[in-house]
């Protein structure tokens, strides 16, 4: 008889859920995971949004387009010449089969670490008990001592585009086009559109990126987004931003998209349509009849600083409660869960560190504050900037867009945030990450050894422009 009363019940395989999951067990808890997530095939697979429908597949595809690219714009450079064509559908075989090696992984981690998987959709019954409508259609109820929502987040809609994946998609449908759309708009010119945006440009779209805000990419610092519009533009990317889209209509198997531009209204039509305007807390129907969580306006579950969300042992972690939508914060904050679970001990987490990355080419990665915040709050600030230009690396691989940032206090020299665009940036950040996490000043990164030749010294560099002066530029 399979078992059914747990330490830990988590409802949801996401990267908050399926992390905590494996930690738990790690740490001696009977933890039971139960997801609704199915993948190719409507095959059940762990690893929700991120390994299935999002940032996995999103960076297969767009490994394999800018290979594509490479070898029609840049390969002849190296001396590279040849014949070559790109198949779309072997393209997508490789992207599920990325997608199914990892999800299968993660089955294989469950089963190593003895945790239960139940395949269905898991409601809050109780404080202690999850009611479980199976895939196949069985219903169950298990009981937990704690329990872990890490139910994640969906696209977001808008009520007059209606999304049909065929013609106009939301993200988890725009990965898997078998054909290259001639013309293809995409509503919003965030991460995600600017991620699959790229993709279908590189293989020979038409890309036009339609944004509602005056700015573009408004999180990021001023200098990262201004030559990050440059470069994108410089691609072949259509970028109008004051753009509102107000209506998407689909008609003769073209889809007619209207917008507000600067005031003005604009009719274009389009082979088709991604939705990528933002994502919203996956929380409508999370709850039996006699439970209410508490969600705030958005719909985001309330929790504490310790992520209760009911009573003393119901907790909630990943984008269903808020804060930065990434896979990395999510699977942090399911281990401080179960780490506070296991030993009784109330711990936090430094959210102020977390890198943000965009997978365009080049790529983008910040951490920490921007100028603009700094100058916001009146503080005293120095800013050392490298060109990967002056980079011997950055010749030598023919990768020689961007720059990185390092802002500092002016009286302490305390490292305040790290803003790189350039080849493999999303690598990169990862060095500011640890510095700012460990209090380094630009001066304790511009005294480290760094590796020559890596792009590493550019990063080197900019701390010693920071605090000093760089040697090579
Ligand atoms: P986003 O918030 O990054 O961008 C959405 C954009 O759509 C905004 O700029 C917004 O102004 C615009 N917009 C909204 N309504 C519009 C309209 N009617 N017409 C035109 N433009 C409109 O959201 P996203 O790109 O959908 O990504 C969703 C979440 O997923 C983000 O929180 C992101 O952090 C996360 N994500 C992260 C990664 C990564 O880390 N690389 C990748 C994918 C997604």
């Amino acid at each position: 008889m399979n078992k059914n009363k747990f330490d830990l019940v988590v409802i949801g395989g996401g990267p908050a859920g399926y992390v905590a999951a494996i930690k738990a067990s790690q740490l001696g808890l009977e933890t039971a995971c139960v997801d609704n997530q199915t993948s190719i095939n409507n095959k059940p697979a762990l690893g929700g949004t991120c390994l299935n429908v999002g940032c996995i597949p999103s960076k297969s595809l767009l490994d394999s387009s800018h290979h594509y690219e490479f070898m029609s714009k840049h390969a002849s450079s190296h001396g590279i010449d040849g014949k070559f064509t790109i198949d779309i559908s072997k393209m997508q075989q490789r992207k599920n089969h990325v997608v199914e090696q990892l999800t299968n992984g993660i089955e294989g981690l469950f089963k190593k670490n003895k945790v239960s998987w139940f395949k269905g959709k898991g409601r809050l019954a109780s404080n202690t008990s999850v009611n479980i409508l199976g895939h196949d259609g069985k219903k169950q109820t298990i009981s937990a001592a704690n329990i872990l929502i890490s139910v994640g987040s969906l696209p977001i809609t808008l009520p007059t585009v209606p999304v049909d994946n065929k013609y106009i998609f939301d993200s988890s449908g725009a990965i898997h086009f078998n054909e290259v759309p001639e013309r293809l708009c995409v509503i919003g010119s965030g991460v995600i559109g600017l991620e699959l945006g790229s993709v279908w440009r590189r293989l020979g779209s038409e890309v036009t990126m339609l944004e509602a805000l005056p700015d573009f990419l408004a999180s990021a610092d001023k200098d990262i987004a201004s030559e990050t519009k440059k470069i994108m533009v410089k691609q072949g990317l259509k970028i109008q931003l004051d753009s509102i889209v107000k209506s998407c209509e689909i008609r003769d198997r073209q889809v007619s998209v209207t917008s507000m531009q600067n005031g003005k209204e604009v009719v274009s039509k389009f082979d088709k349509v991604i939705v990528a305007v933002g994502r919203r807390p996956n929380t409508a129907d999370i709850c039996g009849d006699n439970v209410k969580l508490e969600l705030d306006d958005r719909g985001f579950i309330k929790v504490d600083n310790q992520f209760r969300a009911f009573g003393n042992n119901v907790y909630a972690a990943g984008d269903c409660v808020g804060g930065a939508m990434l896979a990395h914060k999510a699977s942090e904050e399911g281990i401080k869960i179960v780490e506070q679970i296991a030993s009784g001990v109330e711990s936090s987490i430094n959210h102020t560190n977390i890198p943000w990355i965009i997978y365009t080419w080049p790529e983008i990665a910040w951490v920490g504050k921007t100028e603009q915040e700094c100058l916001a709050h009146r503080e005293k600030i120095k800013i050392g900037k490298f060109p990967f230009l002056a980079s011997g690396r950055s010749h030598a691989m023919g990768e020689t867009e961007g720059f990185v940032k390092v802002i500092t206090d002016s009286e302490t020299d305390m490292i305040k945030g790290v803003h790189i665009i350039g080849a493999n940036a999303s690598e990169l950040i990862s060095e500011a990450v640890v510095a700012m996490e460990f209090g380094s000043s630009a001066e304790d990164l511009g005294r480290i050894i760094h590796g020559h030749p890596t792009l590493s010294e550019s990063v080197h560099e900019a701390a010693l422009a920071a605090y000093e002066k760089p040697i090579h530029f």
